[in-house]
């Protein structure tokens, strides 16, 4: 107790009980204000599927990274395969094409993607989803729990 007064002495020159109350109060207000800061930063690690080019993508979450990113038939929920043969054989940009096949439902096409190959694909689909949490948007995207 005394040190606590020496302190207020120190900084204000004079100390009266209301002050060390009033700090109490502070200390208090900061650590719930930096709960739920800290509570509301880490919300949308609740957005972990998104539907895009007609399939379903999940991914998890290491740190802020995202991680584990793949497509699922919007069906049956199976992982779907990525063919991406064409691109290695096409010249121009728009001849490349990816294919994203489910075989649970026989080796019928989900989606496909103009442009690159699956690398670019996995890419695009993540800056989509940073795009959407960057600017809060993921909240109004619809939960895919397949
Ligand atoms: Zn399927």
């Amino acid at each position: 107790m005394s040190y606590i007064k020496l302190f207020f002495i120190i900084i204000f020159g004079y100390y009266e009980n209301y002050m060390l109350a009033f700090s109490v109060l502070i200390v208090l207000c900061i650590v719930v204000g930096a709960f739920f800061i800290l509570r509301a930063k880490d919300e949308y690690k609740n957005f972990r599927s998104i539907c895009l080019y007609n399939v379903i993508w999940k991914w998890k979450y290491k740190k802020n990274r995202i991680v584990s990113l793949w497509c699922y038939c919007p069906e049956c929920g199976n992982a779907l395969l990525c063919d991406d043969e064409y691109c290695r054989s096409a010249v121009n940009m728009t001849n490349k094409t990816t294919f994203l096949i489910c075989k649970n439902c026989g080796d019928v096409e989900k989606g496909r993607i103009v442009g690159g190959d699956r690398n670019y694909l996995l890419r695009i689909v993540k800056f989509e989803i940073q795009k959407r949490i960057k600017n809060g948007t993921y909240k109004n995207e619809a939960k895919h729990e397949l």
